[in-house]
């Protein structure tokens, strides 16, 4: 792979699995230092050792980002290890659907609660790196995942749609605000992804939802996600894609 990364400073959020840890080891393939996120610390080192072995350079930092001061802590970190970080892929997150109905409120406290609370802790967190390092290096990232959630609509997924709205219009937002420091804001939709996320679902119309996609739709895998994030990143300073959507082919919405 080309290294059109060397140099940069990275941390995935939500990298023990699926898309952010796809997109940790194409981060590290491409030349950045990669700082893991996530709670489970045995897949997050597990990943280190892998990026490691492929001759990247990783650094594993179990954290629950719902916890406000878990990521400063981290973000103390990674300065202290890699210097400030220049990117920050922000992709922790979880789908709960269930008829609104059904009055879910723990489903709903929890997405909320990791969807938008933690994606700002990690923001709020890497945001003064980010700004230090553009000022340094020309150019910073803060990528951040929503889901065409945010902008379709699905029977029983309200609240995480509402998640990923916000997740979206923060990120058009910031881009107004941050762009004038040279940080890019860049924020992607995807359609399904093959990942843990479904297997969290309990509801049994989304999970009838899910098994009959599968039947008629090829789902992305999560490196067809991080080769795009590692695209945005490797744009020259002047460009920033403001908001990808990448779908399945075979999906309509
Ligand atoms: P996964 O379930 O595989 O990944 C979610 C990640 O978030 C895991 O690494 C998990 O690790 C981490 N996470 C969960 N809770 C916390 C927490 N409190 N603190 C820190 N990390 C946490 O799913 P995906 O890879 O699919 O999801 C990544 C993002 O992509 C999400 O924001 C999701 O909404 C979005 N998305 C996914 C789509 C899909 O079809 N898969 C489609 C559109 C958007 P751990 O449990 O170790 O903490």
């Amino acid at each position: 792979m080309t290294q059109t990364l060397i140099g940069r400073v990275a941390v995935v959020t939500g990298a023990s699995s699926g898309i952010g840890e796809a997109t940790a080891k194409q981060l590290a393939a491409a030349g950045a230092k990669v700082a893991v996120l996530a709670r489970r610390a045995d897949r997050l080192e597990r990943l280190v050792k892998e990026i490691e072995q492929a001759g990247g350079t990783a650094l594993a930092l179990p954290v629950d980002v719902t916890d406000t001061a878990a990521p400063v802590a981290a973000a103390a970190q990674v300065a202290t290890e890699f210097g400030g970080a220049d990117l920050l892929f922000n992709n922790a997150g979880v789908m709960l659907p269930a008829p609104a109905a059904e009055l879910a409120v723990q489903q709903w406290q929890q997405q909320i609660d990791l969807n938008i609370s933690g994606l700002m802790n990690a923001i709020g967190a890497f945001l003064p790196q980010l700004i230090a390092s553009a000022a340094e290096k020309g150019v910073a990232d803060l990528i951040n995942t929503s889901s065409i959630a945010a902008q379709n609509i699905f029977p029983s997924f309200a609240v995480y749609s509402g998640t990923k709205a916000y997740v979206t219009h923060l990120s058009r937002t910031l881009r107004a605000e941050l762009g004038a420091k040279d940080v890019r804001v860049s924020v992607i939709e995807p359609g399904i992804v093959g990942t843990e996320l479904q297997e969290h679902v309990t509801d049994p119309g989304a999970l009838q939802w899910l098994a009959d996609a599968k039947e008629t739709i090829t789902w992305l895998h999560p490196e067809d996600v991080a080769q795009t994030v590692g695209f945005l990143a490797a744009q020259p300073a002047r460009v920033n894609l403001q908001q990808v959507t990448i779908m399945p082919t075979r999906q309509a919405a």
